[in-house]
């Protein structure tokens, strides 16, 4: 008996030597009497972060809250919830995604009383690779994730292009799905009584884009856009909160590395040749640029490819 407990305790010291590291803090920023920002910390999902490096909104309502964007797996979810009962006591009522990517929408299924809401494109997308994002997830934070499961949106917004006003929790809340940009089925949020946006991924900042699933061509067309919008502040996807002039600087960033990849494209240069012609001085102090780079150039060049055919 005495040698079982001690094997039992061994088990136990073991295990606790190789726990994950406990997940960052959030950063919660007031940005009106209402509205919060939860700042992730940056970078990739990692077993240092545990897969915690999104930025959610939180709007709280009349009666309940509304979270945008929910984080990598359950487990984040968890930890957003328990930075949402810091502010406030009321429940999340609605969630919203604004697009099908893993580190924005696993966090779903700690929210099930909640209404969750996408565009249609981007709940098409969580039932079509959310069982992949949860294992890419699990590979990248270094262990099994058995309470995520993808919950789809129960609430869709029409296909690309359109603009839907809709009053939630005595919100004022405009649901913009652009044409498809960081993923297809983006979707942005405008608050026109707070002038807030929340960007998701189209909007990110002192972080490089990823165009892994992007149509670079209508991202830098969307950030035109987003330029007419009254904000006084933008929620990005990832990193700090930015201002309509980011959203300009990051407009002409995007368009100069299209156009650049075009001019290879055109004068018959393969993508690695054309990598060597871009001119990548800014994109190469923004986080994450190693890791991204080759494979934005190669996803721009093959839609421009694709495009000239
Ligand atoms: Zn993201």
């Amino acid at each position: 008996m005495k040698r079982l407990i001690t094997i039992v305790i061994l088990i136990l010291i073991n295990g606790m030597a190789g726990a994950a590291p406990a997940m960052p803090q959030s950063k919660a920023v007031k940005i009106n009497e209402r509205v919060y920002a939860l700042l992730g910390p940056m970078g990739q999902p990692s077993v240092h972060n545990q897969g915690y490096m999104v930025n959610s909104t939180v709007i709280i309502g009349e009666q309940g809250v509304i979270l945008i964007d929910s984080g990598a797996s359950d487990e984040v979810g968890k930890h957003l919830a328990n930075a949402i009962r810091k502010l406030t006591t009321k429940p999340v009522t609605h969630v919203i995604n604004t697009h099908h990517h893993g580190d924005h929408v696993l966090g779903n299924i700690v929210f099930g009383q909640a209404e969750i809401i996408s565009s249609e494109i981007c709940r098409d997308m969580v039932n079509k690779t959310g069982d992949e994002w949860v294992a890419l997830m699990e590979s990248l934070i270094g262990h099994k994730l058995p309470n995520t499961r993808p919950i789809p949106a129960s609430v869709t917004f029409a296909g690309e292009n359109s603009r839907v006003e809709r009053t939630i929790q005595g919100v004022k809340l405009v649901f913009w799905v652009p044409k498809g940009s960081h993923t297809v089925g983006d979707m942005m949020v405008y608050m026109p009584d707070d002038k807030i946006l929340v960007g998701g991924d189209i909007l990110v900042n002192r972080t490089i884009p990823v165009m892994r699933d992007a149509s670079v061509k209508n991202w830098a067309e969307t950030l035109e856009q987003v330029q007419a919008f009254d904000a006084s502040t933008i929620v990005p996807g990832h990193g700090p909160l930015m201002q309509l002039q980011d959203v300009s600087r990051l407009q002409r960033q995007m368009a100069a590395f299209y156009a650049g990849i075009e001019a290879g494209y055109k004068k018959g240069l393969s993508d690695s040749e054309t990598r060597k012609t871009l001119d990548v001085r800014e994109w190469k102090k923004l986080e994450g640029f190693d890791a991204n780079i080759g494979s934005n150039v190669s996803r721009t060049y093959l839609e421009i490819e694709q495009s000239s055919f």
